[in-house]
């Protein structure tokens, strides 16, 4: 009884060794293969552009404000006809990050009144130096879409005199 109880086991764990060798395997070979994302799910934050290549951000700290771990700091300047950034008086001339604060709440993305700021799918965030743990307004802006122009644009006077452009209502 003493012999046979451990073969009975050993038996056991060989058929579950064997079974699992003709199992699709669960693993990827991460990082040349990268699993999709879910859909709501929230990575690095992404600055959006306008099709127009105009950047979505008018510099209003709303963001900011509404970050309860402080992580983002925004400054504004002043836009104007001949060298425009973003629709309306002022663009975000800083806007940075700090990935060490961050908690991915998404409040920064709920708050933001032109769905500026969104929690985009990159999850690779390493770093090996706190300093870059801070991310610039130019790693954190998405390329111009195509056919947009490059920012700052020259645009015609009155055209873009509006921050925040007509929104979808989300109840519809
Ligand atoms: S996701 Fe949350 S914690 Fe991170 S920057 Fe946005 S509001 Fe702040
Ligand atoms: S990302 Fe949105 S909320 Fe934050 S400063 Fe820009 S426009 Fe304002």
């Amino acid at each position: 009884m003493r012999v046979v109880e451990p073969v009975v086991e050993l038996a056991r764990g060989l058929w579950t060794t064997l079974r699992m060798m003709f199992d699709k395997p669960v693993t990827i070979q991460y990082p040349e293969q990268k699993k999709p994302v879910k859909a709501r799910f929230r990575g690095r934050h992404v600055l959006k552009h306008y099709e127009n290549g105009l950047e979505k951000c008018i510099g209003c700290a709303l963001c900011a404000a509404a970050c309860p771990a402080d992580a983002i700091f925004v400054e504004s300047s002043e836009n104007t006809d001949e060298v425009r950034f973003s629709p309306g008086e002022r663009y975000a001339s800083t806007y940075e990050i700090n990935m060490l604060r961050c908690i991915f709440c998404g409040f920064c993305e709920d708050a933001c009144p032109t769905e500026a700021i969104v929690l985009g799918d990159q999850y690779e965030l390493s770093f090996t130096d706190r300093r870059r743990a801070i991310y610039p307004k130019d790693m954190l802006i998405d390329p111009v879409p195509p056919g947009g122009k490059p920012v700052p644009q020259k645009t015609e006077p009155g055209t873009f005199t509006r921050s925040v452009p007509e929104m979808k209502d989300p109840s519809d």
